[in-house]
């Protein structure tokens, strides 16, 4: 029990650092039982990793606490950020995440008990063990912070609220194909953010979100009831406006609504299909054997486009392999802001038309393959520009910011629109990955690292994963990197089966396991990342090789 820790503990008292390995295993603290899984070598080395598990007569939470997935997700997220409130101070580290609610390794619920990982910093004077104060984090700081995640010790009605809050978004997401749109905007949503550093809802000055009435469309939640807001339809939608009103706040609040958010983000209620991605030029990447010929034909260096590969892409042609590679993982929902593009890609005006010549000219820009795109292919596109007029000429829709407040102009713009001549899409690559080129182990064993949110290390390779904007948080960093381990050590990535297929199969184990199944063996934090993230990493790695 725990007074069998606390002796341990005091018997280690000014040994060296390295004895710290003997508490390796169960420790029975009556309430919980304790697993110590990693210790650190020395006091500067990573977070030693310990376990909790709090059956589910102790935690007390009723089954409508957990009973559905998404209630499951919901209360576990809800449990870790009041641990990590709880813990303040302490040496004790848990993932509690940022305004998203993702599924996360930090806290699990299984039939109602409550599985929690932690990090702890094993104090030390020097390289000797200083177990009075291992003793209060193990013995007294963990055991209240357990007592804090007890039912009755929770404000029910925020555990309570907290579900519902996520499951009402899940339920808006889930109606958007019935009714025709790609995203929804709840009117009252606070879409600003406080800084560019802090993903927390703007105060004071914020514009609540208010839709235009030829766009409104109102929804029925489970538990908000009858909510109204801006519908986004399917096809193409433009978000035209003068600048700082407001379009690229509205764009990436889209881009983060293929995930939940916590009451009082102010985007609750803004939700967008699972499957939208952010489309940006990202110069420099590499691009293995994609098919970019429905955007880049004819390059001065003969290169086939139908099978492109790189080592370093320009603008525009590490946009056109975004955009094809996001196709191929199965994304039907474009969101794209000209803050973040190749111009050259999207549009190209009379004038230039008349001085370059067509044959002369490798692009073609979106613009004549976003109507083919829907047609075709189904797949709708949000687009941000305020620079240019082309857009209006296959727009469905247009709607202006003003203000920050949404206006349909779309009669407007469809008096100011050119006829234009649609370019062919083809149909979208599908690829087969060869396996050997996926490794995650870097001499014998696996390595899966991050640096911030920036670099993935994936065996003997970095992946920059800088410019996927719906990596949201670090912990889904780490989740692509075991996502990717799971695809190559699995058998997901057969050298049969295309990329698709693979993230199917992929997709069928995290549906039921969820995302501990990505884990096997891994001691740290790490949360659920979508499939398209994961792609668009794999699509990075600078060993993949494809299948002829
Ligand atoms: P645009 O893309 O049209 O140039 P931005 O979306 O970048 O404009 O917004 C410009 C500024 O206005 C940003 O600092 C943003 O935080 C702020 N802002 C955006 N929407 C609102 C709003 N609804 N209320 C208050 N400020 C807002
Ligand atoms: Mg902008």
């Amino acid at each position: 029990d725990d007074r069998r820790l606390a002796e341990e503990l005091r018997r280690m008292d000014g040994a060296s650092y390295g004895r710290y390995k003997s508490l390796s295993g169960e420790w029975d603290f009556g309430d919980f039982t304790l697993t110590v899984e990693r210790v650190q070598a020395d006091p500067f080395a990573p977070p030693s990793r310990i376990g909790v598990r709090i059956p589910a007569d102790v935690a007390g939470l009723p089954g409508d606490a957990w009973r559905s997935p998404v209630r499951r997700r919901a209360t576990a997220d809800h449990l870790v950020r009041r641990a990590h409130r709880v813990l303040k101070g302490a040496r004790l580290r848990i993932d509690a995440g940022g305004q998203e609610v993702l599924d996360r390794a930090a806290c699990q619920i299984h039939e109602g008990e409550v599985r929690l990982r932690l990090g702890i910093e094993l104090p030390g004077h020097g390289r000797r063990i200083d177990a009075r104060t291992a003793e209060r984090e193990l013995c007294e700081r963990l055991p209240d912070a357990v007592d804090a995640l007890m039912w009755d010790a929770l404000d029910t009605e925020a555990a309570t609220a907290f579900a519902d809050t996520v499951e009402d978004a899940v339920a808006l997401r889930e109606q958007l194909p019935d009714l025709g749109l790609v995203a929804f905007v709840a009117d009252g949503s606070v879409l600003p953010r406080r800084s560019g550093v802090s993903d927390l809802p703007m105060t004071g000055a914020a514009v609540p979100f208010a839709s235009p009435e030829s766009l409104r469309v109102t929804v029925k939640l489970p538990h908000r009831g009858e909510v109204s807001g801006l519908g986004v339809p399917e096809g193409i939608t433009l978000i035209v406006g003068g600048g700082f009103h407001g379009k690229s706040t509205l764009l990436h609040a889209l881009e983060r609504g293929v995930y939940d958010h916590v009451p009082g983000d102010g985007r609750e209620c803004v939700v967008t299909r699972a499957d939208a991605v952010k489309i940006r030029a990202e110069e420099g990447r590499r691009v293995e054997r994609t098919d970019v010929g429905a955007f880049v034909r004819n390059l001065p260096t003969g290169a086939d486009t139908g099978d492109f590969s790189t080592e370093n892409a320009s603008g525009s042609t590490s946009q056109a392999a975004n955009i094809a590679e996001a196709l191929e993982a199965g994304s039907a929902a474009l969101l794209v802001d000209e803050d973040t593009t190749a111009t050259n890609l999207m549009i190209r005006d009379a004038r230039m038309q008349a001085l370059v010549h067509g044959d002369r000219e490798p692009l073609t820009p979106f613009v004549d393959l976003v109507r083919p795109l829907h047609r075709e292919h189904a797949v709708s596109t949000v687009l941000v520009m305020g620079g240019s007029g082309d857009y209006f000429d296959v727009a469905d829709h247009v709607i202006m910011l003003d203000g920050y407040r949404p206006y349909d102009v779309t009669e407007r713009a469809r008096a100011l629109a050119a006829d234009r001549i649609d370019a062919d899409f083809g149909v979208p690559a599908q690829r087969v990955v060869d396996p050997r080129s996926v490794d995650a182990t870097a001499r014998g064993r696996a390595r899966i690292k991050r640096r911030d949110m920036d670099v993935l290390t994936f065996g003997e390779s970095d992946i920059d994963v800088r410019n996927l904007a719906q990596l949201v948080d670090p912990s889904q960093v780490i989740g692509v990197g075991l996502a990717l381990r799971t695809l190559a050590e699995e058998g997901l990535l057969d050298g049969r089966r295309t990329l698709a297929e693979s993230l199917d199969e992929l997709d069928a184990r995290l549906g039921s396991a969820g995302v501990t199944a990505l884990g096997r063996g891994y001691a740290g934090d790490y949360a659920l990342p979508r499939r398209y993230e994961i792609a668009a990493s794999l699509n990075r790695l600078r060993t993949l090789r494809v299948r002829e």
